[in-house]
């Protein structure tokens, strides 16, 4: 093989997953909605559902935007068509993480990384911080990335209350290049988990919380651009606009005066369900994308 073969096989080996599988999602499901969409069955489907006023939950939903609402609604709609996960996969992919010091009682949030805190290009030249990633093989490649605005203030500001963890759908390599640039000292985020850590549900990575063998649903969050990410844990997600290069963006510091409310709650599910109303837009999908 080539070097320059080699050098692009080694580029797709490590490319973000999360936009291609979204892209295959979508279209798949656009496919699926428009075919249905000219079916009686889905016409007498919408008009038994009970549709909630589609501007009320716009507008409870604080961070949304109509692509991006598109987008959830899209992979609220995907979730519904997943298999539980088999026992002997969950087993195989479960981690036993060590609370720190001063963090015994605290709450979890966990963030997703690309698209979420960082974004990734392969071109070094087109971001902010060039890195290089050091694959399996040893061999070198040097790529670039943006940091969403506030992400750094965010992680700073969280992990004096909250235990904080990064899991990402992305290869270990490429995830550790990143978070050894953002959190050198592995002071800001506690635990990082990889694909590896991710079930597989037919060629899709998803993040089973219930992978984290020790610690409580009721106090984790997942914070995710990719909604499908916590379809087992739907009341643990929180959805965050995707991020590529926006420096005016806001998500992260207006998304932080809501988790800073969390430490004192009880059950965070009980919190996100009022807040994000995941659970509503899951039974209304179809209705609601008629309308996006
Ligand atoms: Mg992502």
């Amino acid at each position: 093989m080539s070097n320059k073969l080699a050098s692009v096989n080694v580029r797709r080996s490590v490319r973000i997953m999360d936009k291609h599988i979204t892209r295959k999602i979508l279209k798949n499901l656009r496919a699926q909605i428009q075919s249905e969409k000219q079916s009686k069955q889905l016409k007498a489907r919408i008009a038994s559902t009970p549709t909630p006023a589609f501007c009320e939950i716009v507008t409870q939903v604080s961070h949304v935007n109509k692509e991006y609402f598109s987008q959830l609604l899209l992979s609220l709609k995907y979730i519904k068509t997943l298999r539980p996960v088999d026992n002997h996969q969950l087993a195989t992919k479960s981690v036993h993480l060590r609370r720190r010091p001063l963090y015994e009682n605290s709450k979890t949030i966990i963030f997703d990384l690309d698209e979420t805190l960082v974004h990734c290009c392969e071109n070094p030249q087109e971001a902010e911080h060039p890195i290089t990633i050091i694959l399996p093989s040893g061999e070198k490649l040097n790529v670039g990335i943006n940091i969403r605005p506030y992400a750094l203030e965010c992680l700073i500001t969280l992990s004096k209350n909250y235990e904080i963890m990064v899991f990402t759908a992305s290869h270990k390599c490429y995830a550790d290049a990143v978070l050894d640039f953002l959190d050198p000292h592995h002071e800001l985020i506690h635990h990082r988990m990889y694909r590896e850590n991710c079930v597989n549900i037919d060629g899709i990575y998803i993040k089973d919380l219930r992978v984290i063998t020790n610690r409580e649903l009721e106090s984790i969050v997942l914070i995710d651009n990719a909604a499908y990410c916590f379809a087992y844990q739907l009341e643990n997600g929180i959805p965050i606009v995707s991020w590529y290069n926006d420096k005016n963006d806001t998500e992260l510091l207006d998304l932080a005066h809501y988790l800073n409310s969390l430490s004192c709650v009880k059950d965070v599910r009980v919190s996100n369900r009022d807040t994000f109303r995941l659970g509503l837009l899951s039974e209304n999908t179809e209705a609601l994308l008629s309308q996006v």
